[in-house]
């Protein structure tokens, strides 16, 4: 299967890839100067980003390029403009393989009124536009320099493929190119069955060059990239994925609260300025756009793949006109649009991986300007992802690899020390030196004498609490609050106030309390289990994890930042509220009114506050 295949080493190369040409040669190659022109003529632009040339260079040399660059680093332009250089009899036509129709038109339209001839081919195409599209292919030396296609359109047989097979008998196939090259993967987030057989066109078209572009930079994504597209010896081109102009901030997320959050952020930030607001589920989606625009006065709008694909365009289409400023979205939202000006993008909800988070908040500030990047973090709403992964129908696998992704996000939420720049770029492999932030993410601007602290001893405690009351059925909440030593009935009735390790932790600060635990929960030394009640509520009972032994007897040490909480006493926790949540099914993911357990919060925000 797949799954194995992804595991097995990809193919050495029988060459070493040749080094990638650099800056100080230029102008090196007979197409320099044309590369110049095009760019500024054609493209309106002063200047290259960085591996932009390199990518062009190689491409034009003939070779196969892989180009990671972050979202928004300017990645089209690295196969645009030489689709439109001049080679002399080696000139030819690009094909792009793109996943989206809505991005393919995006692009088509953009380069067409740059006066470049480029055309989408796909299903969608009208007949006479295909009956034209295929009359240019045809001649000796067509006049379309860019063609953009859906990858099941190469998939196919038939006419679409015989006119390919013409233009490289004729030499006129330049290259192809696989942007959002990711999709090929089953560990990308955006995997698209179609992508997977791109490699064939390898053996039916010898010697057309590839270049594939993706800003997803996990190794494991762009081992299955390269051999899937059978690329050897690439030239690898890599940017840094750090953003500059982005602010990125974790903030708490309890109860209703967070409306009034979201509209104090936007009024006194971004008033006027257009915004992402990620959801979890279509339902809550609508949910969120309803209460921002009717209770908050906010303008904002609801977006998911459950709406007509009228309506979706019309949405679009205003929110990048600015009829309409705030788009609240399902993460089917957001790949290959341009809108430049995206001043913040906002998790109300929890991301299923890192690799999503940065791509998600990674739409914000394209035009290089300040932006804002806020995650609304509230623990419980792992549960409503976890049950989601629990009734997938993933693999086994596939449900352990989900897990562990979202295993990470809450970690990157809950560690309050390190630079979130150096947290998300470590994950993607790449060194970054926190003094680089200057202090644009929560934890550098704030991150004044917090310090790491050992709580190996507070672990054991907490564990061994655990061990004694998780038989009887209980939430992470009522553990946390018999660990605090709270008086509640709940606790008495259960006789927890008697057991041995009640109260251990009455020296903590509650807050502190919940993040051990939720800690805890991270690295595996507590799990949860998931069951549904009779009225389809599902709720989340502890249970000791697989490393809870470790913790116990010494082997594994436990470290926390602690007292930061503490001095954002206004912000209260980070809220572990009641666990439970309504029946989900996939589109039906619920927030907040589903607490069973309000006083909870309220008792949680002033015990902090005080
Ligand atoms: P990506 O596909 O990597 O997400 P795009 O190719 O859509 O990014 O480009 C993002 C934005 O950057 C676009 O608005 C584009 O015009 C702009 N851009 C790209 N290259 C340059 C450059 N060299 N100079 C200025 N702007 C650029
Ligand atoms: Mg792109
Ligand atoms: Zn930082």
């Amino acid at each position: 299967e797949d799954d194995v295949s992804i595991m097995e080493p990809s193919p050495k190369p029988t060459n070493p890839p040749p080094p990638a040409p650099k800056a100080e040669d230029y102008p090196r190659y007979t197409w320099s100067r044309d590369v110049e022109k095009v760019m500024h003529d054609m493209f309106k632009l002063n200047a290259f980003r960085k591996n932009q040339r390199e990518a062009i260079d190689a491409t034009l040399d003939g070779r196969d390029v892989f180009v990671l660059m972050p979202t928004g680093g300017g990645k089209s332009v690295c196969y645009q403009i030489p689709a439109c250089v001049d080679l002399g009899k080696t000139r030819g036509v690009s094909i792009i393989v793109s996943p989206l129709l809505s991005l393919i038109q995006d692009q088509v339209q953009h380069l067409v009124s740059r006066d470049i001839p480029s055309y989408a081919y796909s299903g969608a195409t009208a007949l006479p536009d295909k009956r034209a599209i295929q009359d240019d292919l045809r001649r000796p030396k067509p006049v379309t320099r860019l063609l953009y296609v859906t990858p099941e359109m190469l998939g196919q047989s038939g006419a679409f493929k015989d006119i390919l097979q013409q233009l490289h008998a004729k030499s006129q196939l330049a290259r192809f190119v696989v942007d959002e090259a990711h999709c090929v993967s089953q560990w990308g987030h955006d995997f698209r069955p179609d992508y997977t057989n791109l490699g064939q066109l390898r053996d039916e078209f010898p010697g057309v060059p590839f270049m594939a572009l993706t800003a997803t930079a996990n190794e494991r994504v762009k081992t299955d990239i390269k051999s899937s597209l059978k690329m050897r010896g690439c030239v690898e081109l890599k940017s840094s994925f750090n953003r500059k102009n982005l602010f990125y901030e974790i903030k708490p997320k309890h109860g209703k609260q967070v409306y009034a959050d979201i509209q104090k952020l936007i009024n006194s930030k971004f008033k006027g300025q257009t915004g992402i607001i990620y959801c979890s589920s279509k339902r809550s989606c609508e949910d969120v756009a309803s209460k921002l625009k009717q209770e908050y006065g906010l303008p904002a709008q609801h977006y998911h793949a459950g709406l007509s694909r009228e309506d979706r365009t019309k949405i679009q289409l205003n929110w990048q006109k600015n009829r309409f400023l705030i788009i609240c979205a399902t993460v089917a939202f957001g790949m290959g649009i341009d809108k430049p000006d995206v001043r913040f993008v906002i998790h109300f909800s929890l991301p299923q991986s890192l690799e999503g988070y940065y791509q998600e908040t990674g739409r914000a500030g394209r035009d290089g300007e300040h932006s804002h990047c806020v995650l609304y973090f509230a623990y419980k709403d792992t549960t409503t992802i976890n049950f989601l992964i629990d009734n997938g129908d993933g693999t086994h696998e596939q449900k352990a690899t989900q897990r562990s992704n979202l295993r990470q996000v809450v970690q990157f939420c809950l560690n309050k020390t390190d630079c979130r720049r150096t947290q998300v770029l470590n994950y993607f492999g790449e060194q970054f030196d926190p003094r680089k932030c200057h202090k644009t993410c929560d934890n550098c601007f704030e991150g004044v004498g917090t310090e790491k602290q050992d709580v190996t001893e507070e672990s054991k405690n907490a564990v061994s609490l655990v061990k004694e009351v998780f038989k009887d059925g209980v939430t992470m909440l009522h553990c946390v609050d018999a660990f605090k030593g709270s008086g509640a009935a709940r606790i008495r009735d259960k006789g927890h106030d008697k057991i041995p390790s009640f109260a251990k932790g009455s020296h903590m600060e509650k807050g502190d309390v919940e993040r051990l635990f939720q800690l805890l929960w991270t690295e595996q030394v507590l799990g949860e289990r998931y069951e549904q009640n009779k009225q389809g509520f599902t709720n989340a009972y502890i249970k000791l994890g697989s490393q809870y032994q470790q913790v116990l007897n010494g082997k594994k040490k436990i470290f926390m930042t602690v007292g930061k909480m503490s001095q954002r006493k206004t912000n209260g926790g980070s809220g572990v509220g009641a666990r439970t949540s309504r029946k989900s099914r996939q589109e039906e993911t619920d927030e907040e009114e589903i607490d069973s357990d309000d006083d909870h919060d309220e008792s949680f925000v002033q015990s902090t506050a005080k």
